[in-house]
């Protein structure tokens, strides 16, 4: 295997895992085509595996994966993580299973921004409360729990100013400006179904104050998580993070959970808290798994055309229908 990416030139990172490939962190594999990519991690292009060992290489990976976390999943590609590695893997409907932790996760990440804004602010404070206490003789601990509680505050203001950049600022159906949206202006912004998107979601516009303009696709979805990350930014959010993984495996997954919340068309900011965090976890899981989705027929038709001569193989015929037919075996709880 290259060790460089043959796209962008940065060199490939991780060790390639059960792979063998010696390179490779994310890897995506097509156990029914006979595909094996290393993803770059750089430039996100998929890197095909030179031909040489490839079936074992991938029968490694994917048992590998069998043991892995299934993070997101389309009917066409899971991602799961093993171990230090991200698994892609192409083809048969896994059994979708998002697991809290993975919620936990993305709110550590969180924890530790919110700490970079709350924790200098606090340790200014409790330097100035022990000053301004000692002299006047107040009650120090109580200085010191409203400062946190306000410094909590700021972090939520910083995060309620964020821009929210789209492909193009929407206009205002009612008065006609130019909308220019920020994360605390998505609060009243509402789910809804529209027949022609998965996503759709009507903004307000912070002029006149209208629902001026409906946002679909990767803008409603832009849109939507810069303002549930706004919306979940305070310390209490923490809380429901347990129960919003919940709330995403009893709802069937991310799609039925965002499904559900645009048939009833409420404002984000009337959602209960942990559903809130819910939907925001299952935004983000789909982002992913669609970027991944469209990542993978770009580097299959590809792959199908550096594999051309491929299917000429008689030992290779035979493997693929050996994979098949196991298969249509583990189908049914598929
Ligand atoms: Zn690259
Ligand atoms: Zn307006």
């Amino acid at each position: 295997m290259y060790q460089t990416c043959a796209f962008c030139n940065a060199h490939l990172d991780g060790d390639g895992g059960p792979s063998g490939l010696g390179v490779g962190r994310r890897i995506a594999f097509d156990e029914w085509r006979g595909r094996l990519w290393v993803i770059c991690r750089a430039c996100g292009r998929w890197n095909l595996s030179p031909l040489d060992d490839r079936l074992e290489r991938i029968q490694a990976v994917a048992r590998a994966a069998q043991e892995g976390r299934v993070l997101a999943a389309t009917g066409q590609v899971a991602l799961v993580r093993w171990r230090d590695y991200d698994f892609v893997r192409i083809g048969r409907p896994p059994r979708v299973e998002l697991a809290g932790w993975r919620y936990g996760e993305r709110l550590r990440a969180r924890e530790r921004e919110r700490a970079s804004v709350v924790v200098p602010l606090t340790i200014a404070a409790v330097g100035l409360g022990v000053a301004v206490n000692v002299a006047a003789g107040g009650s120090f601990g109580f200085f010191v729990w409203n400062f946190a509680r306000m410094a909590d505050g700021v972090y939520v203001a910083l995060v309620g100013n964020r821009r929210v950049t789209l492909s193009e600022p929407p206009v205002c159906a009612a008065c006609g400006s130019v909308m220019q949206l920020r994360a605390r202006h998505l609060k009243d912004g509402r789910l809804v179904t529209e027949t022609h998107a998965d996503l759709a979601l009507v903004v307000r516009c912070p002029s006149c104050g209208a629902e001026g303009a409906l946002l679909t696709g990767s803008d409603a979805a832009q849109a939507l998580r810069r303002g549930l990350t706004y919306l979940n930014a305070k310390r209490s959010a923490r809380r429901h993070a347990e129960l919003a993984a919940r709330e995403v495996d009893q709802m069937g997954g991310p799609e039925r959970l965002v499904r559900e919340v645009s048939r009833r068309e409420v404002t984000l900011r009337s959602l209960r808290p942990e559903r809130r965090v819910a939907l925001e976890m299952a935004v983000d899981e789909l982002a992913e798994i669609t970027e991944l989705e469209r990542q993978w027929q770009e580097a299959e038709e590809i792959a199908a055309i550096a594999d051309g001569t491929l299917s000429t193989t008689p030992e290779l015929e035979e493997h693929l229908r050996r994979l098949k037919a196991q298969a249509k075996g583990d189908q049914p709880n598929g």
